[in-house]
Order: C-alpha cells, then structure tokens, then sequence
C-alpha cells in the first residue's frame, strides 16, 4: 500500500450537472478517502442554468466541498483554469463531474505517482465508449493532424490527469488566452506516468459539447499549437510557380513551332484553382489573424461571480487581476 498524501484537491468543473453532482462528489469521497489523509473538492460552476450552484452550497456543508461559481458559461476549459489558479494544494486531480471519470482509478493514480516520482499522471482511454461513429472519425482526423503539425500524440489522451504543484505552477505560467488543457499539459513535459480507465456512460444528463463547439475547440487547438499551417500557402504558390513555368515554355515552344496556341481550358482551370489557393491561404491568414487579435485583447478567460470556502485575498493567480 502506497503512503497516503496530504493536501489534495479533486478539480471538478460542472455546467448543469444538479442531477449528478451529489453522487459525483460522494463516490470521488469514497475512493480519496483510500489515498488521501486529507483533501478537498473544487467545484466550478461554469455558469450553470440549473441548480448546480445550490447543490455544490449543500454538498459544501457535508463534504470537504469548496465551490467557484463563473459569472456565465465560458466553457470547460476555462473552468478549468479557473479552478486551477485558485486551488493551492500539493497536487490537483482533475476529472469531469459526470463521473465518466471512474473514481476507482484515484488510487492507482496516486500509487503510480508515489512509486515512480512522477509530476503528473495521464488518465489514459482504453476506448472511446459509446461515440457515434461520424464523432469518431472526426476525433480521430483531429488527433492525426494535431499530432502531425505539433508532435504531441494526444490520440487517447483525455483531462482526467493528476498534477503535482510542480506541474500545476508550470501550467500556470502559460498565459495564453486560448486554453487547450490537454495539449497544454501535455507540452510542459515533466516526468509523466499514466494510468488507464475505461470511459464510463454518462448515468445523469448529457453531453454538454454541441457539435460547434468541439469543432472550434479542435480549431482553436490547432491554431494556438502550430504555425505550420501559415507555411501552405508557400507551398501553394511553388506549386503553382511550377505549374506556370510548364505552360510558359509549352506556350513558346508552340508559338516557335508554329502551332495554334490551345489554351483556353488551361487558363480556365488555373484560374480556377489558383483563385480557390488563393483564398483558402487567406483564410488560413485570417484564423491566425483572429488568434492574435484575441490574445492581444487580454481579456481575462473567466470571471467569478460567487465563492464558496474561499477567502479572496488568499489568491495570487487569478487572471482576473493579470
Ligand atoms: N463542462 C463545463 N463547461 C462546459 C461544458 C462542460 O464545465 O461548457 C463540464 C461538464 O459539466 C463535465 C465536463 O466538463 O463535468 C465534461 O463535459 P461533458 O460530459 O459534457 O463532455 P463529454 O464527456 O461529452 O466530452
Ligand atoms: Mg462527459
């Protein structure tokens, strides 16, 4: 048996999660209790339209609870940085409230922590559950790209993770406004382990992705990961360069040899993908352009309207004060 550590905090963000929270927050007790000599639970309530905010008041009166609640749905990663920047114990565990996270995994994580001297430990996904096979391949195509413009496999990667404060304090330190946990967690490199876990069904409520989102998530990852994308266009105009020069010396060659110049579909064709090149590369510009005009804004990631077990000024990272 592992020894069992202290000053841990479970990081959990919620968005109208009332039905699932409370047997949530008492199984996650239930498995921490095993591991820990003392710990806590960091809900995030990311702008809940239900009453989630006063169940995490109520779990907060009979379980080591403390709440932050976003003053509207800014989305689970920047929940996610919010919690993070508040919580201030040795190692953060985070985990969806939905419990497809299973909490019997938390002891092994911590074991394999201990054992190996690792700073963080990746919940890894054996499978992707019960997916439509359309998100499937989406997922997957995702998860080939990313990997192929930045080097970071995040195939079955998922935001179950144990981080110690290490880890925690080097996330931190990146101050980008577009959040990408996962990949985020992933760069800052560290001694790593890594524990596997079957995706359970969700047993209340549903997913609260919709289809737009993960696009733009995976779009936002995408972007604020790599740059290779701004060197297509490059790549086009040589291409295109190439493809000109063809046709300049075919041209000549007829006119010398006195053949009737036939090139009416030629310039058809290559107006028309030229045109579609030059576009998509604009485009491409634009994404990054929007990126930038994002960051340089710096807008905070998220605002607090309420807290729960929290004393304000006890807080140093908070980006509402960046
Ligand atoms: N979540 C959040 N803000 C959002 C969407 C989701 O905090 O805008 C939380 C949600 O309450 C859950 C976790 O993020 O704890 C994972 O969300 P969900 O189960 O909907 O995603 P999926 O499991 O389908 O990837
Ligand atoms: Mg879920």
């Amino acid at each position: 048996m592992a020894k069992r550590v202290d000053n841990v905090t479970v990081l959990l963000p919620a968005f109208n999660e009332e039905n699932g929270i409370e047997n949530a927050v008492s199984e996650i007790c239930n498995y921490l209790s095993q591991c820990c000599r003392k710990y806590e639970i960091c809900i995030v309530d990311d702008g809940s339209s239900d009453n989630t905010w006063e169940k995490i008041k109520y779990l907060s009166t009979i379980f080591p609870v403390r709440g932050i609640r976003l003053s509207r749905n800014f989305g689970k990663e920047s929940a996610l940085r919010a919690g993070l920047e508040y919580v201030k114990t040795d190692y953060v565990l985070i985990m969806d409230s939905d419990l497809q996270h299973p909490p019997h995994v938390i002891p092994e994580m911590f074991k394999m922590m201990s054992e190996i001297d690792a700073d963080v430990i990746d919940g890894i996904k054996e499978e992707r559950g019960n997916e439509s096979l359309i998100y499937k391949i989406l997922s997957l195509s995702f998860y080939k790209i990313f990997s192929k413009l930045t080097n970071i496999n995040l195939q079955h990667a998922s935001d179950f993770k144990l981080l110690n404060r290490k880890a925690i304090d080097a996330y931190l330190t990146m101050t980008e406004r577009t959040l990408f946990f996962r990949g985020m967690s992933a760069w800052i490199g560290f001694k790593r382990g890594y524990v596997r876990y079957k995706t359970h069904e969700r047993l209340v409520g549903s997913s609260k992705w919709s289809t737009s989102g993960l696009i733009n998530l995976a779009r936002n990852a995408i972007i604020s990961f790599s740059s290779s994308l701004l060197h297509v266009p490059t790549y086009i105009g040589l291409f295109f360069c190439l493809f000109a020069f063809v046709v300049i010396v075919e041209s000549v060659y007829k006119k010398f040899m006195n053949q009737s110049a036939e090139g009416f579909p030629t310039v058809i064709v290559m107006l028309g993908i030229l045109g579609g090149s030059i576009l998509i590369s604009l485009g491409i510009i634009g994404e990054y352009l929007a990126k930038i005009y994002e960051e340089v804004k710096r807008r905070p990631t998220y605002l607090i309207s309420e807290e729960i077990n929290y004393v304000k000024s006890k807080r140093k990272n908070n980006s509402n004060s960046r």
